[in-house]
């Protein structure tokens, strides 16, 4: 039986942004504190307006044929 002998396994995890211990089960769900989340998702917002130029689309060049 393993009725509370057996090694207790608890939800912790690191914050992917800072390191710190996480303690609480939805930010072990997510992976980050609550104070990182909301700096992350403001570092994301900023991430997507870079997105945009780093596409796997290629990129027509059109411009730059024509002006040659
Ligand atoms: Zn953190």
């Amino acid at each position: 039986m393993n009725n509370g002998e057996g090694p207790v396994v608890k939800l912790v995890a690191h914050c992917r942004r800072c390191g710190g211990w996480l303690l609480s089960a939805s930010s072990v769900a997510e992976g980050i504190g609550p104070t990182c989340a909301v700096h992350e998702r403001a570092e994301h917002r900023a991430a997507a307006a870079l997105t945009l130029f780093d596409t796997n689309e290629p990129i027509e060049l059109t411009l730059f044929d024509t002006a040659a």
